[in-house]
């Protein structure tokens, strides 16, 4: 679970991160007022759930309260990235003499946290990590002992070249590994985090990310949740116990179990395809779930065909079909299907689906290479 900058700087204040002073506001007027409270010049940046805000325009200086409005204006009226702006951020503007990078995510190799750190700040982390990882201090935390001063000195020195910042840097760097902690996040992270004019070190951005398998025991964050920014298929699948996740591909998977599910993402993409979704229907599988997982997957419209992949053990193959069955009674599914059934009942699932335009495969490899190479002639 994502949230917003100017709902991760309130936590950051909280810890004791400085952030700048600044309002959030959702009219040109209130961002008005806001800039009359915090003082000119203001930073205007606009509240989405993606990164590249600046790069898109959405971050902007205004040095007059009619300018305030204007650039509100304009950046109310932006989409990045298909995303809907309906928040602005009003950020006391601040001098910066440097920008650096500052996050803590967790290293599944090192299966501990990590501690980013890197002098290349204010650009797009993934790009430093992809042409120059050397520009990046990593620094593994043990989760007993948590991040300790000297690691986090060390970290700081070799970034800021200043003993005293590296001083500041490990407050910043020790309070947000206690953040990380607390409140469950998979990602931390300050980007960039700012030298100012006066000498301290500032979190000018700030980016959350929830583990979304910690969110029941933080009843605290449903009240951050933006249901704008939500997938409305992955709302609907959750509600009805499937797990569904959206990608940008074009075959559509339905398949029981998340370890099957897995490799059958890595098999369309050995076959040069890539997968739409993904989507695990869970071990008991009634035909209404089944019928479900195929509206759902019907509903993105890059999916050029779907292949169903069961294994059937507790799942039976015959409900499998019947909710084939019941989904084309239901939509008029124009894109090709492959189904590759085996296990409890498959002779019954052929039995039911032999007159239907369902294709079938006998092996997993068959049915990924027919799925990929249907999805492909669709094009
Ligand atoms: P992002 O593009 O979505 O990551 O948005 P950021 O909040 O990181 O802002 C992008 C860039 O705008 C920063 O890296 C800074 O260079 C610049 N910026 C944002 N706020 C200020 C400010 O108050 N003063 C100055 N000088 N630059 C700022
Ligand atoms: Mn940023």
């Amino acid at each position: 679970m994502k949230i917003h900058e100017y709902q991760a700087k309130e936590i950051f204040a909280a810890y004791g991160i400085p952030v700048p002073r600044e309002r959030v506001a959702a009219t040109p007027a209130e961002a008005r007022s806001a800039a009359e409270e915090l003082g000119l010049p203001v930073v205007l940046k606009a509240q989405v759930l993606v990164g590249g805000r600046g790069k898109a325009g959405g971050v902007k200086k205004a040095g007059t309260l009619a300018e305030v409005e204007t650039v509100t204006t304009g950046i109310l009226n932006m989409t990045i990235k298909g995303l809907k702006v309906q928040k602005v951020l009003v950020s006391e503007a601040v001098a910066v003499s440097a920008e650096y990078y500052l996050g803590i995510t967790i290293d599944r190799a090192a299966r501990a946290p990590v501690l980013l750190a890197s002098a290349a700040g204010g650009v797009e982390i993934e790009e430093v990590a992809k042409n120059t990882p050397e520009k990046i201090i990593r620094t593994p935390i043990d989760p007993l002992l948590g991040l300790l001063s000297f690691q986090a000195r060390n970290a700081g020195i070799t970034m800021l070249k200043d003993t005293k910042l590296a001083q500041q840097f490990t407050t910043i760097a020790q309070k947000l590994y206690r953040l990380f902690i607390d409140r469950d996040c998979s990602l931390v992270e300050i980007n960039p985090l700012v030298l100012t004019g006066n000498g301290s070190l500032l979190a000018l951005d700030a980016k959350i990310n929830f583990d979304d398998n910690a969110l029941f025991r933080h009843p605290e964050n449903e009240s951050l949740r933006d249901l704008t920014s939500e997938e409305p298929a992955e709302m609907e699948a959750k509600q009805a116990g499937l797990s569904y996740i959206k990608l940008s591909g074009n075959v559509g998977c339905v398949v029981n179990g998340a370890g099957l599910a897995m490799a059958t993402m890595d098999l369309i993409k050995r076959y040069g395809g890539e997968p739409a979704n993904f989507l695990d229907v869970g071990g008991s599988s009634s035909p209404d779930k089944m019928a479900l997982a195929m509206r759902i997957i019907l509903s993105d419209p890059n999916v050029k065909a779907i292949l169903v992949n069961i294994f059937g053990g507790i799942t039976r193959c015959d409900d499998i079909a019947q909710g084939l069955l019941l989904a084309r009674q239901q939509a008029d599914i124009r894109v090709p299907v492959i189904a590759r059934l085996v296990g409890t009942n498959a002779d019954k699932a052929c039995a039911l689906l032999e007159n239907s335009p369902i294709l079938f495969a006998n092996t997993m490899a068959e049915a990924v290479r027919l799925a990929v190479t249907k999805a492909k002639e669709a094009r």
